[in-house]
């Protein structure tokens, strides 16, 4: 259990006397716990995602998953409309939205810069993708509620 996996999961790590926060060097869970910690976590940020896939196989769109060798690997891929979606959760990509600007109470300095590189890399990606000819859109996960699937402009 590394560190910074607590700060992922949401779980307070564990604290030594005086208010001092202890580098864990043994998981507090058991190993069933755990991963059942760890899969709610994961699933947190794929729900989103599998919503907004349904919903497009739904209305006849066909495309790839997760496609590797395109930069920043896009959630869906439309090769024959030359368009990408990517599926952002608020807060790791930094929407400026209420949850985007969300800052943890602690180890602020740690996620504020983590969530620079994202944005920063989320804009390298994009970028590169115009380059090949990609079209990009970018789905942020507090708007889906209220998206209607067939608006997405995905044939332009
Ligand atoms: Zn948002």
């Amino acid at each position: 259990m590394a560190w910074r996996d607590y700060l992922r999961a949401g779980i307070a790590a564990p604290r030594l006397e005086g208010g001092v926060t202890a580098r864990p060097h043994s998981d507090v869970f058991s190993p069933e716990k755990r991963s059942a910690v760890m899969r709610a976590v994961k699933s947190k940020d794929t729900k989103p995602e599998i919503a907004v896939r349904k919903a497009l196989f739904a209305l006849g769109y066909r495309y790839r998953l997760n496609v590797k060798d395109l930069p920043g690997k896009p959630d869906l891929v439309f090769p024959k409309y030359r368009a990408v979606i990517f599926v952002h959760g608020c807060f790791w990509h930094g929407h400026d939205c209420k949850r985007g600007a969300r800052t943890p109470k602690t180890n602020t300095a740690y996620w504020t810069s983590k969530i620079a590189r994202n944005k920063a890399r989320d804009k390298n990606n994009a970028a590169a993708l115009r380059k090949l000819g990609w079209r990009v859109i970018t789905l942020w996960a507090c708007k889906l509620d209220k998206l209607n699937p067939a608006n997405i402009p995905i044939k332009r």
